[in-house]
């Protein structure tokens, strides 16, 4: 499981989202709620990057009234494929713009959980209470380019560290042991496993 879909999952389960064990079509009003919030986060997008768009109202109201005026079709498989293209352009745009996304997801999922006593509001969007307070993203961006929290490059740079038992670069799924004082990682688990073994048969060596 990624780090997000647990925050997620954390979130969904703090507000009592139903969440639905295996691919299931649900209720007539979920599914308005969750085109809306796709909708309205890629209007924000809009607007962040072209300052205030007096339309925005417009097309939302537009496409709540075009939901609103029928029944849901769902079909599952294209539900699925148009969110994971979400998810690939999503991560496409914060390259092209530098910004490591995995701060940014912890600071708008702590920001998140302080919801907890916001209205729910019409539709089953969670409202922000009055004592909320927004993520901090720019200071957060700060961060990025100062080095004190990790980039697209230093992660990127991770990418090519190579393996301590076979050299080629650890690459994105590493597997990490802890030995003696350090944490160390790996390609794959079958290299971790092999220089646990070496590491112990040297040891042998050394004790006769
Ligand atoms: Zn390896």
């Amino acid at each position: 499981m990624s780090k997000l879909q647990s925050q997620v999952i954390s979130f969904m389960q703090l507000f009592n989202q139903k969440i639905e064990p295996v691919p299931t079509i649900p209720e007539a009003g979920v599914v308005r709620l969750r085109v809306m919030l796709v909708v309205e986060e890629a209007l924000e997008l809009l607007e962040a990057c072209f300052g205030q768009v007096p339309e925005k109202l417009l097309i939302e109201e537009l496409v709540r009234n075009t939901m609103n005026a029928r029944e849901p079709k769902v079909d599952l498989a294209a539900v699925a494929d148009a969110l994971g293209d979400l998810d690939y352009v999503s991560e496409g745009a914060r390259l092209a713009f530098g910004i490591e996304g995995e701060s940014v997801a912890d600071a708008i999922h702590a920001s998140n959980l302080e919801k907890v006593g916001g209205k729910v509001l019409e539709g089953g969007k969670v409202g922000k209470p009055k004592q909320w307070t927004p993520p901090d993203i720019e200071g957060i961006l700060f961060k990025q380019n100062s080095g004190e929290l990790p980039t697209v490059q230093s992660k990127m740079l991770h990418y090519l560290e190579p393996c301590p038992q076979c050299q080629k670069p650890v690459g994105w799924e590493t597997v990490t042991i802890d030995t003696v004082d350090v944490s160390t990682e790996f390609c794959s688990e079958a290299c971790a496993q092999a220089f646990i073994r070496e590491a112990k048969a040297e040891g042998g060596e050394q004790a006769n």
